[in-house]
């Protein structure tokens, strides 16, 4: 790498609380020069802490307002249900509609090299290489990379992890064993790519990791022994578990040591990863009974839904909606009589809930004058709502969008952003009766707080403290030595690193455009698929 080169090195739900607990039993030595010799902290995610937004913000510097990216589909502002996929397509990007931290770099002459980051499909041109990650189609697809032959040296390097197919095949999610070994191997497949792209004529490599959230989704009890139990007492899948992590830490320690001792590498997450939840919170059911949202034909709707004729029901939905041709799922609910409805983020204890807004919303019922008193009245049922089978509060936190985020997109963003507390996960379950329902998971739970982390040339080693997620873009243009465009939302992080002595005004730099790739509906079914199969949806 070029002195005074940056390497990011992203770990999708990176939290210290794995990470620092198997650097000190020695598992990922890598890590451990990094709290030893480095900086560290936690890294604030955006709300929602989902992994979209997150990692949008962390390369556009920019919050959520302002890239409008908050799920993996995308669809028009006035569609309802917006994180659900039927006759959506998937966010590309394209859709991100600002530049990165990589293009801004490559405006002003600076060599790049992006691999592996979520949401980057379909390449686009840049001053260097990209390989894109989640998101990207499996098989032999264009735009996979810029240049589209970036990867034709390097036959083992491997897009993804394959096992959508197996599911396939069995009819089921292939064993938590196999999910482990495929992805040591996958981490294994990166590393000669990653190494050449971090080594030579290079001032910044962006390498992203999402093999953690895939396995905290998994197997979060089984990672929690790793972190706590002695050896003695771990079984096979605890045994794989430490695998992977000491091949991560591997490949993390051959990207440092090619950045060479000149460089500064910045570890940082789209989110953390803490303990599951226990109960299911049904969002939609819930302001369903709270009188915000109306079924057509009401109770009967549910009532047959809730009854043995459970499977007809659900039949009967689906050709209903298909012949409806509703580009979203709200047929069977009476839009003109609803007021709001949720939108969820599936393992953030976040959910939003979205006003069926007059000229915004395809079927709007509400007008704008309206809303501030239909919100106030929904923070008010909200904060008082309690879980007749446990003690405790349902709701930690309700959030205005205007308090959370500012920009063009927000009317991409649903009015109210709700925490819950941790034990909970919202759920849809418009049609189910009971609001509340235990659940058994594997799988943990998002948390706002990730990992940052930094090491190398110009880290400030006393730094402890935290820092927001779009901080990032703009500290990395700083060790470049150029200031952040002006409309970036984050700051320099200089209590963290030290940037450059004088700093070069931002070059012009265009948001992503790439050529159109046209997805086939067996492309669009793999990835979903494979997402549901790698515990990303419910
Ligand atoms: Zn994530």
């Amino acid at each position: 790498m070029n002195p005074g080169g940056v390497l990011v090195i992203g770990i999708d739900g990176g939290t210290w609380d794995v990470f620092g607990a198997l650097a000190e039993s020695g598992v990922m030595p890598t890590m451990r020069r990094v709290l030893d010799d480095g900086a560290h902290g936690e890294l604030t995610s955006v709300v929602p802490w989902y992994t979209v937004p997150g990692w949008t913000s962390l390369m556009t510097g920019a919050n959520p307002g302002r890239h409008g990216l908050l799920h993996w589909v995308r669809c028009d502002p006035a569609d309802y249900w917006e994180s659900r996929r039927a006759r959506r397509r998937f966010t590309a990007s394209t859709d991100l509609g600002l530049p990165t931290f990589w293009d801004v770099a490559g405006a002003a002459g600076k060599k790049v090299a992006v691999v592996n980051m979520p949401i980057t499909f379909p390449a686009w041109p840049v001053n260097g290489v990209m390989v894109t990650g989640l998101l990207t189609p499996a098989g032999d697809i264009a735009g996979q990379s810029h240049p589209e032959d970036a990867l034709a040296a390097y036959p083992e390097y491997r897009v993804d992890l394959r096992h959508a197919k197996g599911r396939e095949a069995e009819g089921k999610l292939p064993p938590l064993e196999t999910l482990l070994r495929e992805m040591a191997e996958v981490t294994e497949s990166r590393r000669r790519l990653m190494v050449d792209l971090t080594s030579g004529d290079r001032d910044l490599t962006v390498a992203v990791f999402v093999g953690m959230d895939r396995v905290s989704h998994r197997a979060w009890a089984q990672q929690e022994r790793i972190v706590t139990e002695p050896e003695g007492s771990w079984g096979e899948t605890e045994r794989l578990l430490v695998d992977y992590y000491r091949s991560l830490d591997s490949v993390i320690g051959s990207l440092i040591e090619a950045a060479g001792p000149e460089a500064t590498a910045l570890f940082v997450s789209d989110h953390g990863l803490g303990r599951g939840p226990d109960r299911k919170f049904r969002a939609n059911a819930w302001l369903r009974d709270a009188g915000y949202l109306a079924l057509r034909g009401g109770r009967v709707q549910q009532a047959a839904y809730a009854s043995r004729l459970k499977k007809a029901a659900r039949k009967a939905i689906r050709v209903w909606r298909r012949r409806a041709k509703r580009p979203a799922e709200h047929v069977g609910v009476n839009m003109a009589a609803t007021k709001a409805y949720a939108v969820h983020f599936s393992w953030c204890p976040v959910f939003g809930i979205a006003v069926n807004e007059w000229g915004v919303k395809r079927e709007g019922s509400v007008e704008p004058a309206d809303i501030p008193a239909l919100l106030d009245k929904l923070t008010d049922d909200l904060q008082a709502l309690g879980d007749p089978d446990a003690t405790g509060p349902v709701v930690v936190r309700v959030m205005r969008r205007e308090e959370v985020a500012d920009g063009p997109q927000m009317n991409r963003l649903p009015h109210l952003f709700v925490e819950v507390a941790p034990r909970y996960f919202p759920d849809d379950g418009l049609r189910r009766r009971n609001v509340f329902e235990p659940m058994e998971t594997a799988s943990g739970r998002h948390t706002r707080e990730g990992l940052l982390g930094a090491f190398g040339a110009r880290v400030r080693r006393q730094f402890r403290g935290a820092a927001r997620i779009e901080d990032i873009a703009p500290t990395v243009l700083a060790l470049l030595g150029l200031e952040a465009p002006p409309d970036m939302d984050g700051k320099v992080l200089t209590d963290l690193v030290q940037p450059a002595d004088a700093l070069q005004a931002a070059p012009d730099a265009a948001a992503p455009t790439a050529t159109a790739v046209r997805l086939t509906e067996d492309d669009r079914a793999a990835i979903e698929q494979h997402l549901r199969d790698l515990g990303y949806e419910e």
